[in-house]
Formats: C-alpha cells, structure tokens, sequence
C-alpha cells in the first residue's frame, strides 16, 4: 500500500503509517522476512558495477540490508525526517554521529545533565581529537549563549534532561543555533516522537536509543540517526561503513515489529504514568514530583506548549534521602530495579545507586540525586502498578 485515499500512506496517522509503510512484500505476507544475509551476489561483471552507482543497491550488510530498510524509512516517516540509518546501539548512534560531524578543534555546547555516555563521550572521550564541550543548563538561555566560542559546531541536548525531566525554550534555542549557524542535535529518546518531533521545531538531527520506547518489548539494543538525506548519505558512507556499529537483520526486524504498536503503547505508558504522578504528587512522603506536564510544575505551561503528552517515565524525590529511597525501592513488587526504561515491565531506578552521573556533582542537582526515584511506568494493569507504588510508601 502506498496511498491512502490519495495521501501518501506515509503521511498517515502514526499507526497506520507503522502498520504499512516502508513494508516490502513477498507473495502478500503480511509480516516482511527477514534478509539474514550478509552478501548479495550478482550475476554479471556488470550488473555488480552498476550496484556501485546506485545507492539503493545492496551488496554486504554492514552497508545496508532490506530489513533495516524497512524500519528505517518507518522511522524517518515517525520523526518527519527525510531519511534515517540505524545501528547497534544508541551509544553506536551518538559516537558515530558527533565523530561525523565534529572535526579537530570542534567546541560543542551540551545540555546538562545529559545522558551518562553522551557525557562521557564528549568530557573524556573526544578530547584526544582536541573536542572541547561546554555543558549548560538549557533553561539558562543566556548560559548557552555565553557558551559560544568562534569554533564551537554544535549544540547537543535532550529535549528532557536526564534524571530530572527538566525542559527548556525549544524555539529559543533553534534560533540561538541559527544565529550562530550551529548545528543542532537532539537525542529524543526519553520524549520520542509521540510527544516530541525536534525536526518540526528546526532541528538538523535527531538520534533515539531504540533500546527503549521505540522497541519497547526490552528485547533489542538498537540506535537511529535522522536527518536530512544529505547527512545520513553521509554518515552511511563513512562512519557507518568505517566504524561498522550496524544493525544485525534479525535485531532490525524485532524493532520493526516493536514499532507496529509505539502509537498504542505510549498511551498507555502515558496514562498510567499521569496517575501515578498525580497521586505521587500529594503523597506526604513525596517532597518533588519531576513530571513538567502536571499543572504544578513550574515549567508546566513551557511543557505544555511543546510536547503533545508525557511518556511513561519521570521521576520523584521523596523526603528522608538515600535511606528512605532504598527501603521504598526495596518494597516495590512489581517495579523492578534496573537501569533502562521504556519497555513493557515497570522499572526503578535511583542514580543513588552507583552509576553516578559525576557531571551533577558540585551542581544544585547533586544533592537531589540521592534522594530522587525515576519511574518507568510498563503496560501491566494500572490498578496493580497503584497499589503496588502506595503499598511501598506505607513505612
Ligand atoms: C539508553 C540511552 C542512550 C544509549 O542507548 P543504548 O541503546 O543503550 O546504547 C542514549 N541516550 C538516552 C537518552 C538513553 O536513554
């Protein structure tokens, strides 16, 4: 199917655009194989030239391979870009996008805090290829303005900081980038496309941890880039073919299957995520609810004016610190610890745990990190999940 009542299907609304776009479709099957393969053979001396020419053509799977076509032109359609390339994992997203765009002697400005790899990619890591990074708060606008050096590239953010789910002015930003003509990259896994397209609101880049939302079943590590075609032209010719980070087939399809129900899985996560939050945010054991579309958030109207909903994940700092926050996760039935988020199982984590994201330290975010839970609220009954989170408050 290609058209719909003479819209292009992939114009759609988002579940139907998941359910039959970017779809191939052999003897009508309507789930597409899985092209396991890793070589393409061609017949004629000629016929393997011209694949060469054509950049559709497949010929090894570290390059391309159909089935990650397919979830890759799902995606681009999902985030309103003009084409995406997928890889073996978020963090393989992030590398290979800044190592392509960032060249010696680059400065980048990063919103803070940031998700720990990003920041250890860009503090530590490209420093040995003499790239500097400034973090800011974002919600500082004339902080990421003072940021700006004659070299500095690009601008880095998450459209919800980490940990905290603080927003910041998205437009404000955009026109800052174009002032200063910097590239923008938003990594958009924590809002996704559900409640945030940052291409729609001028951003060159959008990257995704797979892993999470989009996949949602826990079951696949996979990352996507999407932009123009003329960066993912680019990357897929280098960092993509050079570093090699791609996308197994088989990972690709499980995205692919994952992606045929995002729509209804995010309101789900949305829903029960706001009833929780609400009822968090009275709880008399609950010092701060970190959910900016609650009307008692300080940024509510900012929030509410860019993000068409909330996901299923915020977070919650509770009164009593470090010791209370252990003996309420160890309550938890349902809610099980664990780093990442975004799948169908309800999750807890609390950064007091050890993976500390040192880039708070010495900032007013270091002294509620001890004391701050982050919830991702799965698809099990709401019911339960509301029972479960006050029966593990009632100490
Ligand atoms: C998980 C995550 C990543 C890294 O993705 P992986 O798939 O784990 O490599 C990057 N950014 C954010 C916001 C994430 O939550």
């Amino acid at each position: 199917m290609s058209k719909l009542q003479g819209k292009e299907i992939k114009d759609a609304g988002m579940q139907t655009m998941l359910a039959h776009y970017g779809d191939e479709t052999f003897h009508g099957a309507v789930v597409p194989p899985v092209f396991i393969n890793t070589v393409f053979a061609f017949d004629s001396y000629e016929s393997f030239q011209r694949s060469q020419w054509q950049d559709e053509a497949y010929y090894y799977s570290r390059v391309s391979n159909p089935t990650q076509q397919i979830a890759e032109k799902k995606l681009a359609a999902l985030e309103k870009g003009e084409a995406a390339k997928l890889f073996a994992s978020g963090m393989a997203a992030i590398s290979s996008t800044l190592l392509h765009c960032l060249r010696q002697g680059d400065h980048v400005v990063c919103s803070y805090p940031i998700y720990n790899g990003t920041y250890q990619m860009l503090q530590s890591y490209l420093t040995k290829f003499g790239i500097t990074v400034d973090f800011v708060d974002f919600r500082q606008l004339d902080q990421v303005r003072a940021a700006i050096k004659p070299n500095t590239k690009m601008l880095f953010c998450e459209g919800l900081s980490t940990f905290f789910m603080d927003v910041f002015d998205i437009p404000a930003v955009v026109q800052i980038a174009k002032e200063y003509e910097l590239l923008t990259i938003m990594d958009n896994t924590c809002a996704t496309p559900a409640t945030l397209r940052p291409i729609e609101w001028g951003f060159d880049i959008v990257i995704h941890s797979a892993s999470k939302y989009l996949c949602g079943h826990s079951d696949v590590t996979a990352g996507v880039v999407i932009a123009s075609q003329e960066i993912i032209d680019g990357i897929a010719k280098s960092e993509v073919v050079l570093l090699g980070a791609t996308l197994a087939p088989l990972e690709a399809w499980l995205l692919t299957r994952g992606l045929k129900t995002f729509g209804l899985r995010m309101k789900q996560h949305a829903e029960s995520a706001k009833r929780i939050a609400v009822m968090l945010s009275s709880h008399p054991k609950v010092m701060r609810v970190n959910f900016p579309l609650l009307e008692q958030h300080e940024q509510h109207e900012l929030a509410a004016g860019q993000f068409s909903g909330n996901t299923g994940l915020f977070s919650f700092e509770l009164n009593g610190g470090a010791a209370v926050v252990a003996r309420m996760m160890n309550r938890l039935q349902i809610f099980k610890i664990g780093v990442s988020w975004g799948g169908f199982e309800s999750l807890v984590y609390s950064p007091g745990l050890g993976i500390n994201p040192y880039q708070t330290s010495r900032t007013e975010h270091e002294t509620r990190l001890e004391r701050t839970i982050r919830l991702s609220v799965g698809l099990e009954d709401i019911e339960d999940l509301m029972e479960d989170m006050i029966e593990a408050l009632d100490f």
